[in-house]
């Protein structure tokens, strides 16, 4: 299970291709979450790879189980086979804290007692909230206390290639400051857990939309700093309301766990850049088509495509 290296260890060569569909348990299954169940499956499908499924239910107070279990039926219902067994990140705080322990001993992660009130006048980073200064990086004010845990970031420019998107370049110090790996309320962050967890279920291509895009060098630090390999990212366009918001359970993207699996997935195939199949072929063989015409390079280059719900 364990691919987090030290120093000491190479680095091992890029393993067999293994994907995976990562939902956040906040609702039901919508068309949005579909575009990157599909996008992963079928690029990890088309290179004879593996694909997982892991419930990120890290934030214990927007996630629940009858989402999960929502969701993985109607992963079922539309033909997605997964491999191996489902990880729950609300189960793996144990290893959370190992790590953060370990980033803390290698100096790379801190205590920091800031509320959110101390940094509410800060500029603003790269994703809207507040830029973080550094003001607890060479240690907590005198009679303040650790609230949260940040990673020290470098002034340096990140840069990776994605798939689709191209060339991402950010300064993490600069685009947005240490950030919070353990949270106030003693909840992992996403950004650390999601690491952690692609590095122990040995994940080498990561497929998901491009609202994560802005997250990726963070990630690509975590990496580096836990001396793994990061994966290959490619970052699909983002389904949009009319109003080019996010179809999320927040601006009320139905849900599509009573849906007809053959159209909304020949939706899909198009919103991909792919032709739709024959309306009454069965899921199986769907997906053996799919898979068959999959090609990354359709995608449009996009970074929001407007869809009707
Ligand atoms: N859990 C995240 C979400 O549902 C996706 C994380 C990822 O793919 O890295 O938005």
């Amino acid at each position: 299970m364990n691919r987090i290296q030290t120093a000491q260890h190479p680095l091992e060569t890029k393993a067999r291709y293994r994907g995976r569909f990562a939902p956040s348990p906040t609702g039901e299954l919508h068309f949005g979450s579909l575009v990157a169940a599909v996008g992963s499956y079928l690029d990890a499908k088309a290179q004879g790879g593996e694909w997982i499924v892991r419930i990120e239910d890290v934030d214990t107070t927007r996630c629940t189980m009858e989402s999960a279990t929502s969701i993985l039926k109607t992963l079922e219902k539309f033909g997605f086979r997964w491999d191996g067994p489902i990880l729950y990140q609300s189960r793996r705080t144990t290893r959370y804290q190992e790590i953060l322990e370990l980033l803390i001993q290698k100096g790379m992660a801190y205590g920091c007692a800031c509320s959110r009130k101390d940094l509410a006048s800060n500029p603003k980073s790269i994703d809207g909230a507040p830029l973080y200064l550094g003001r607890c990086r060479q240690g907590i004010p005198e009679g303040t206390q650790i609230r949260s845990y940040r990673l020290r970031v470098p002034d340096a420019d990140i840069s990776f290639t994605d798939r689709i998107q191209g060339t991402v370049t950010q300064n993490l110090e600069k685009d947005v400051g240490d950030f919070v790996i353990k949270r106030a309320d003693g909840l992992f962050a996403y950004q650390l857990a999601v690491v952690v967890d692609d590095i122990d279920q040995g994940i080498t291509d990561i497929v998901r939309g491009v609202d994560l895009l802005d997250s990726t060098p963070r990630q690509i630090w975590l990496y580096q700093c836990l001396n793994a390999e990061p994966p290959a990212y490619a970052h699909l366009p983002l389904a949009v309301n009319a109003q080019l918001e996010k179809l999320s359970k927040q601006t009320y993207a139905p849900s599509i766990a009573n849906g007809d699996p053959i159209p909304l997935l020949n939706r899909v195939l198009h919103f991909l850049g792919l032709a739709p199949l024959p309306g009454d072929i069965t899921l199986d063989a769907f997906w053996a088509d799919a898979v068959a015409q999959w090609d990354i390079h359709k995608i449009p280059k996009k970074q929001k495509v407007i869809v009707q719900c």
